[in-house]
C-alpha cells in the first residue's frame, strides 16, 4: 500500500497508514535478496561474523580416550561390587604422562594412574576417582564401583569425523571459535561484513563532541547508538554526519551514503510534520520505494521501511528510545535476512514476572523497557517508565517486554518474555 501523503493548502495532514508489527516483519522478509560475498578470515577476528559455509570436522575431537578426573584407568567390571567395607585390590602397572601416548594395554585385574585429560590405556573403559581409592605400594584398593565410560570422554565424543560443527548463517560467538579451534580450523569463511549508512537529521541535532549546547541544540545520540547496534551484529558503519531538515542537502546526502551501502539508515524526520523529509527522500532514492510509512507500535509509530532498487532503506524516528527499539525490532531482521543469519531469537529472552500493571491499546503492540530483578528466589522485571526522549530509559534497563495488540494490558505477577537487549 502507498503511505498517505496528502497536501492540503500546502500543509501536509499527519496520517500514517499503520501497519501491525507482524505484518510489517512478514513484508520485510519478502523483500530483500541475500548479500553473498564471502571473505576468509583468522578465527581470532571472526565474533561477531557470520559462516558462509557449514563447517565440517576432519578429525574426532577428542582424538583419544580421555579421563575427566585424576584417577586410575581400569576395566569397570572389575570393580563391580566394590563398597567402602568391601575394597577391590588392583595392582597399579604404570602412570600415564599428559600429552604422550601411553602405548601400554590395562589386563584383568590391572589400573594405572591417569591425570585430568590423559589418554586411557589401551583396555581400560573407566577412571575411578583418586577420592575413592587407597594406595598401598603398587597395591590399589577401590572402595566404589564405577560403570563402563564413567569420568571418561571418548574419542568422537566431542566431535566426530565428519560432523557439522556449526551451520552456514550462524552469528559466531566466542564458544563458536573454541569450538572451530579443536578441530583445527583457524580460519573460517564469513560474508563481508555488512556496510551500512547511517545519516542524522534535524536542525537541532549538533555533534556529541560538541561542549557548550546553544538553546535549542540536541546532541546526535542516535548517530552513537544505532552505529554502535549496527556494529555489535557484525556490520561495518559508515557514518555520514548529520543534516538539516533541508529536503534538497538531505537527499543529496542521502544519495552519495546511499551508493556506498548495502543498508541505510536514517535518523529523524520520519513523521508527516512539515520538516519531515525522510519519506520522499527515501522514494528518490529508488524504487519501489516506501513500503512501511507507520507501525502500529509503542514507541516508534513513524518509522519508514523502502525496498530501493533492491536495497533496504530505514527511517527511524528520532527520539532515541524509538529508535533503538525499532532498530532491535526491524533493523536486526534486515541485517539478518541479508546475511541469511539463523538466529534462534529465544537464546536472547527469559522469563519474568512483571511486577506492575500496564495498560496497553487494543490493536498495537507496546515495548516496555525493564530492569530484572531477583525477589524471593523468583526473577522479576521492574517497568522502567519514561517518555521516549529519554535516553537514561534505555540505559537503566536490561531488556523489554511485549505486550500483543490483542491484550489490554498486563496484571503485575504475570509471567512475561523479557527480550534482553545484548
Ligand atoms: P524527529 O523524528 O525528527 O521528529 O525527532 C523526534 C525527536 O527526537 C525530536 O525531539 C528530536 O530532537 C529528537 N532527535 C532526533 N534525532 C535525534 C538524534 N540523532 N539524537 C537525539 N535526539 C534526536
Ligand atoms: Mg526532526
Amino acid at each position: 500500500m502507498e503511505p498517505l501523503n496528502l497536501h492540503q493548502n500546502g500543509s501536509r495532514i499527519e496520517l500514517l497508514d499503520v501497519q501491525q508489527v507482524q505484518e510489517v516483519a512478514e513484508k520485510i522478509k519478502m523483500q530483500f535478496q541475500t548479500i553473498d560475498s564471502v571473505e576468509e578470515i583468522s578465527i581470532t577476528e571472526a565474533v561477531g561474523r557470520v559462516l558462509a559455509h557449514d563447517m565440517v570436522s576432519k578429525e574426532d575431537v577428542p582424538g583419544f580416550h580421555r579421563s575427566t578426573v585424576d584417577g586410575y584407568a581400569v576395566k569397570a567390571r572389575n570393580t563391580y561390587g566394590s563398597t567402602e567395607s568391601m575394597p577391590t585390590f588392583f595392582h597399579i602397572t604404570g602412570s600415564v604422562k599428559m600429552g604422550k601416548d601411553v602405548n601400554q594395554t590395562i589386563q584383568e585385574g590391572q589400573a594405572m594412574y591417569v591425570p585430568t585429560g590423559g589418554m586411557l590405556p589401551e583396555g581400560a573403559d573407566a577412571v575411578v576417582m583418586i577420592e575413592d581409592v587407597e594406595v598401598v605400594g603398587d597395591l590399589l584398593n577401590v572402595f566404589e564401583q564405577v560403570a563402563p565410560r564413567e569420568n571418561v570422554i571418548f574419542k568422537g565424543e566431542d566431535v566426530y569425523d565428519g560432523e557439522v560443527v556449526l551451520k552456514k548463517g550462524h552469528r559466531l560467538r566466542p564458544q563458536d571459535l573454541g569450538g572451530l579451534a579443536a578441530i583445527g580450523v583457524t580460519k573460517v569463511p564469513v560474508y563481508t561484513k555488512l556496510k551500512v549508512g547511517l545519516l542524522s537529521t534535524g536542525d537541532e541535532i549538533v555533534p556529541p563532541e560538541t561542549e557548550e549546547l546553544l538553546p535549542g541544540q540536541i546532541r546526535d545520540i542516535n548517530g552513537i547508538s544505532i552505529a554502535a547496534a549496527v556494529q555489535a551484529l557484525g556490520g561495518q558503519i559508515i557514518y555520514g554526519g548529520i543534516v538539516k531538515d533541508q529536503f534538497d542537502q538531505y537527499l543529496s546526502k542521502s544519495q552519495e551514503l546511499f551508493q556506498q551501502v548495502d543498508f541505510l539508515i536514517l535518523s529523524g524526520g520520519s513523521s508527516m510534520g512539515t520538516k519531515d523529509y525522510t519519506s520522499q527522500v527515501m522514494n528518490q532514492l529508488g524504487s519501489p520505494g516506501v513500503f512501511v510509512h507507520g507501525i502500529s507500535i509503542k514507541p516508534g509509530k513513524p518509522t519508514i521501511i523502502a525496498n530501493c532498487n533492491g536495497k533496504p532503506v530505514m527511517g527511524l524516528p528520532g527520539h532515541p528510545v524509538s529508535a533503538m527499539v525499532l532498530f532491535e525490532l526491524f533493523g536486526r531482521q534486515i541485517m539478518n535476512q541479508l546475511h541469511q543469519v539463523n538466529e534462534n531469537p529465544f537464546a536472547k529472552q527469559l522469563r519474568a514476572r512483571i511486577s506492575r500493571n500496564i495498560a496497553s491499546q487494543v490493536g498495537r503492540t507496546d515495548y516496555v523497557r525493564v530492569q530484572l530483578e531477583i525477589r524471593d528466589h523468583e526473577l522479576w522485571a521492574n517497568p522502567v517508565f519514561g517518555k521516549s526522549g529519554l535516553i537514561t530509559n534505555l540505559v537503566k534497563s536490561d531488556g523489554m517486554i511485549e505486550i500483543s495488540q490483542y491484550k489490554e494490558g498486563i496484571t503485575a505477577g504475570e509471567w512475561v518474555n523479557v527480550i534482553l537487549f545484548s
